[in-house]
């Protein structure tokens, strides 16, 4: 009878010590478990690696102030307005971009290394293009109206004809656009007068009588020698461009392509003259044209004019909406 407390003592430390074990197991098994759930999450979680980042660059939006002769107001800055869509698969377009069939390429870049821009809209097999800012910052309200044809054409994708691809060049010379906007923006980073380096009837240098003589430029030192016009001759031998239209200002008209005038780039001169009421047969200041892009573009087949805005203050919006349905329906 002396030995019960001591063996129920006993017992009990037994008991404890199960108690314990069992309880260490279950805690060890759940930690197990914990530390599966753990890893498991850590092996799912996406590789630290940026997903693909698909960029659409909207051009700048133009405010005209009649009150500047030379200077526009440009709200925003040129290449601030940015839509940035972040993408878990790549090239999901936005969705004006998807109706308008836009797509966006770089033809090359100027000799300052700025992107010369291509906005592309339509599938159809006739090839149009429209090219602005050959003169670059002095002609910067062709920029101005190419930017606001390719917003009206993002919001209106209804307007290409489903046989149609139109491919617009919002500035062939970013570089002059750049430097200045007013006479000093005329010529690209080398001097050179991009309308006068194409290799159709190329000169360096010509007579100025009635040409324009507010700065000293050159036609280049060879034909085609600048990167901008080379980014346009690939352009154009790459595509099957039927019809094009250069833009300048001001005030001249519209200039027929070809020496002497190619007759259906004439015909063309005539149906541009009639929607916009610019001048045609163009004004003749008796300056003698060499090395001009539309020169060249008519030894390759292609039906073209040089066209003018009335002034060096505005887009001519309108007068320039109807020449735009002229080029899409051009036969
Ligand atoms: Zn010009």
């Amino acid at each position: 009878m002396n030995h019960k407390p001591k063996q129920k003592k006993n017992d009990s430390i037994w008991v404890m010590f199960a108690w314990g074990l069992n309880i260490a197991g279950v805690l060890a098994i759940l930690l197990v478990v914990l530390a599966y759930f753990y890893l498991q999450n850590v092996s799912a979680a996406p590789p630290p690696t940026t997903r693909p980042i698909f960029t659409i660059t909207v051009p700048p939006t133009y405010t005209q102030d009649p009150a500047s002769l030379w200077l526009p107001t440009i709200t925003p800055n040129p290449r601030s307005t940015m839509i940035v869509v972040q993408s878990p698969t790549p090239f999901v377009i936005p969705n004006f971009a998807m109706q308008a069939n836009a797509r966006i390429s770089v033809a090359g870049y100027s000799v300052s290394g700025r992107p010369i821009e291509v906005y592309t809209f339509g599938n159809g097999e006739k090839e149009k293009m429209i090219v602005a800012g050959i003169h670059g910052g002095y002609e910067w309200n062709t920029i101005a109206l190419a930017d606001e044809l390719i917003q009206y054409i993002f919001q209106h994708p209804e307007i290409i004809p489903r046989d149609v691809t139109l491919h617009i060049m919002r500035n062939m010379n970013p570089d002059g656009d750049a430097r200045d906007h007013g006479v000093d923006g005329r010529v690209n980073d080398h001097g050179v007068d991009l309308n006068r380096n194409f290799p159709a009837n190329w000169a360096k240098t010509w007579d100025r009588n009635g040409c324009w003589v507010l700065t000293p430029t050159t036609g280049g030192t060879g034909p085609g020698s600048e990167p901008e016009t080379k980014a346009v001759m690939y352009f154009l031998q790459s595509h099957k461009i039927e019809t094009l239209i250069s833009y300048h200002s001001a005030a001249l008209g519209v200039f027929p392509g070809g020496v002497p005038w190619e007759e259906e780039s004439i015909q063309f001169s005539k149906a541009l003259s009639k929607a916009t009421g610019y001048p045609y047969p163009p004004i003749d200041t008796g300056c003698v044209y060499t090395g001009t892009l539309a020169d060249y573009a008519v030894e390759l087949g292609i039906t073209a004019v040089d066209m003018e805005l009335s002034t060096h203050k505005y887009t001519d919006f309108e007068r320039n909406l109807k020449a735009l349905e002229v080029l899409l329906n051009w036969e």
